[in-house]
């Protein structure tokens, strides 16, 4: 008696199937919509490397590498509230794992993410496939503590790119490069720090400090004077752009 059945799955499923297919190109046409472009963009992005601010003129973005750290991000994110400042983090996979709440802390202020390997690793050589692997696992570690968040950037240590721009623009990360690396983790004092700072800072330009990896007192200290003496310049403290 089992066969007298057979045929109705089989008809349930023609159906099924015609009604996936009607989905289907509902959605489609959806997508494929005018309205639905203006979603944000999860597909690849440019490979080039992003080396200005989002905006012209008398406009700099501040970017923090190697965090986060338990001492010196609460501090530097402190500073970044007092002055009004947002600024994009670059998280190291194996600091976030240990630090999530960090992380979490980071968003909350308001400030943008970018990828900067799990285990701050020289991409010089590193075959594409491997590169991939690395921003996919740190994204994911990135996102287990904050769920969905986005990131937006990719930026490689030591700026030794490799392979890496075009493998995380496939994976819709924008290759962040800079235009002033003042040495921070020279420990050269607030004073020589700001200083180089001063000299350094062009219109659009993009700046790399350090939160972790070491002792960031002076960076901190640092921005504290740059942010409110480049504000009464007028200069705007802008994020890079995408
Ligand atoms: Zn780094």
């Amino acid at each position: 008696m089992r066969s007298l059945h057979t045929g109705h799955p089989r008809v349930r499923r023609r159906r099924l199937a015609t009604l996936t297919a009607l989905l289907v190109c509902v959605a489609t046409a959806w997508i494929a919509s005018p309205a639905a472009t203006a979603a944000p963009a999860a597909g690849p992005v440019s490979p080039a490397l992003v080396t200005t601010t989002a905006h012209p003129g008398n406009q700099v973005a501040l970017t923090f590498d190697d965090g986060p750290s338990p001492q010196f991000t609460p501090q530097l994110l402190q500073v970044l509230r007092k002055h009004q400042v947002k600024a994009v983090f670059c998280l190291v996979g194996e600091q976030v794992e240990w630090q999530q709440a960090q992380v979490r802390a980071i968003v909350a202020d308001g400030h943008t993410l970018c990828n900067h390997t799990y285990r701050h690793r020289d991409l010089t050589t590193v075959p594409p496939a491997e590169i991939e692997a690395d921003i996919k696992q740190t994204n994911a570690q990135i996102r287990a503590a904050v769920p969905g968040v986005d990131i937006p950037y990719f930026r490689a240590p030591y700026g030794n790119w490799g392979q890496s721009p075009a493998v995380a623009a496939n994976l819709g990360l924008r290759p962040l490069s800079w235009t002033l690396m003042p040495g921070d983790w020279e420990l050269p004092g607030a004073d020589v720090l700001l200083q180089r700072l001063r000299d350094g800072i062009t219109p659009t330009g993009v700046v790399t400090l350090h939160d972790a990896g070491g002792d960031r007192q002076q960076t901190v200290d640092a921005v504290d004077r740059l942010i409110p003496e480049f504000k009464a310049k007028g200069w705007n403290f802008d994020l890079p752009a995408r």
